[in-house]
């Protein structure tokens, strides 16, 4: 069990702390290097002086088939910080105020989707004839779907309809891809969706009831304490030093870092500074041809508490929006609502200014949800993340790296690295896990 090796893992987003979890708790010494000074990488929170109160940096949702992000949940202790459905359930408004729950049942997966759907009144009997054809994309034989370039065309094989596409799928892909359709590999659409509909409740949602910072890292802080892991931060690494392995990183401060193995856990766009040129060319690595693509969250705070008829029905505080900019509002209480725009380079909204982005949303929520007009704003906050993501198409998939190099004391971590999924926790996590069983066996 206690292999002494010692271990380096670049970069402490939640693929490089689930990373430096899994080899701990086999009995690896590690050392976790963070070039900024917290934890958490792409999923935050910071306190905001203004408002006095903490905001994430983007609303993080996960679901029933986050498996390895629920054993680092577990092995930080953090598992009580998640809410999870009993089924997915989502309600959705459009730009007439009328309100559709999409509901699934508690049938075998293809068919717990196929009967929420069918009785998903948002959709009318022809859209539910071309309902059946969906079950084509459960097998996950991504193989058969090769022929089309992307998701879209996909859905357009399948005969999907305008409503399916409207009122389905379009939501689901922005939420789980964050892009649109046409963006979307049709091999990872499949994949993603054997994923998620191939068990019971893996298609569940589930929502954090903390910040991220509670969620993701605090715990794990704790977890380093007391199982003796080095974590510097605020300590970039500036290269990597490799002849036929790697002999040692160097910090920007100069210091050499010396171990067995090494890690890195940095995105797509750091990754490329870390190699020099014939490294990087020589293993045909292609990060920097990754595109990124954002996501805006916007506060809204209201001077006086919601009325009951103004609050759309929800589980788990979440609703859908369809026909607008904004995708998602999640009520955190009365008076605060928080809503996601994704894909938002997509949506020509990552260069628009604070107020702009404001007037959008209340345009929206104005236009969807009852009453809204006469609610009194008291404030908001826009946090733009430009490069949330990568955009998940076809092209993606020859610059994601497999976690194994050729060097043996090598590896690479990350949402970004071939793992099948899109960009998510779920990715990252499983990136460390794939690392963490290789090393061990
Ligand atoms: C607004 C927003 C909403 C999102 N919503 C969801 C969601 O609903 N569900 C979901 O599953 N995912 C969501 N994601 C995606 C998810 O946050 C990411 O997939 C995940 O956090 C990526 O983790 P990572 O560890 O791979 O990379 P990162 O989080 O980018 O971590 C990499 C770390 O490496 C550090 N680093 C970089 N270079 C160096 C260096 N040279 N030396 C040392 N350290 C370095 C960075 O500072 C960073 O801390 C969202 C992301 C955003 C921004």
């Amino acid at each position: 069990m206690n292999s002494g090796k010692t271990v380096t893992i670049i970069g402490a987003g939640i693929a490089g702390l689930s990373a430096a979890v899994f080899l701990t708790e086999k009995g690896f010494k590690v050392t976790l290097i963070e070039s900024s000074p917290k934890a958490g990488g792409r999923a935050y929170s910071f306190y905001d002086n203004e408002r006095k109160m903490f905001f994430d940096n983007g609303q993080h949702i996960l679901a029933g088939w986050y498996e390895n992000t629920f054993e680092y949940l577990r092995l930080t202790d953090s598992l009580n910080y998640v809410n999870f459905q009993r089924s997915l359930e989502v309600n959705f408004i459009n730009k007439k105020k009328e309100i559709f729950k999409l509901k699934c049942t508690e049938d075998k997966p293809p068919m717990n989707l196929v009967m929420g759907l069918l009785k998903y009144k948002a959709l009318n009997i022809v859209d539910k004839i071309y309902l059946k054809k969906i079950t084509a994309l459960s097998d996950g034989n991504a193989e058969k779907f090769r022929k089309y370039k992307n998701a879209r065309e996909l859905l357009k094989g399948l005969k999907q309809t305008k409503n399916l596409i409207t009122y389905f799928w379009e939501p689901l892909i922005l939420a789980t891809f964050n892009t649109s359709p046409e963006n979307v590999s049709p091999e990872l659409f499949v994949n993603v969706m054997k994923t998620g509909f191939s068990e019971s409740g893996n298609s569940n949602l589930v929502i954090p009831s903390a910040d991220l910072n509670k969620l993701l890292t605090d715990n794990a802080m704790k977890y380093f304490t007391e199982k003796n892991v080095t974590f510097k931060t605020s300590e970039k690494v500036v290269s990597i030093d490799i002849t036929d392995r790697v002999n040692f990183v160097t910090l920007e401060s100069g210091e050499k870092i010396n171990s067995d193995i090494y890690i890195s856990a940095v995105p797509f766009f750091s990754f490329r500074k870390l190699f020099d040129e014939r490294v990087y060319s020589e293993n045909n690595f292609k990060a920097e041809k990754m595109k990124a693509s954002g996501i805006i969250s916007v506060h809204i705070f209201l001077k006086e508490d919601m009325p009951d008829e103004m609050i759309p029905e929800n589980s788990l505080g979440m609703t859908g929006l369809i026909g607008t900019t904004v995708q998602w509002i999640f009520i955190r209480n009365r008076r605060h609502l928080s809503l996601v725009i994704s894909g938002a380079d997509g949506a020509g909204l990552n260069e628009e200014t604070p107020e702009r982005i404001f007037e959008i949303c209340k345009r929206d929520l104005n236009e969807t949800i009852r009453n809204f007009e006469k609610a009194e704003i008291e404030g908001y906050k826009v946090i733009k993340e430009k490069r949330a993501t990568f955009i998940p198409d076809r092209d993606s998939e020859n610059y994601r790296p497999q976690q194994k190099t050729k060097y043996e004391n090598l590896f690479i971590a990350g949402d970004w690295t071939d793992t099948g999924l899109p960009a998510t926790i779920e990715s990252a996590v499983k990136s460390s896990k794939i690392i963490s069983n290789i090393i061990i066996n």
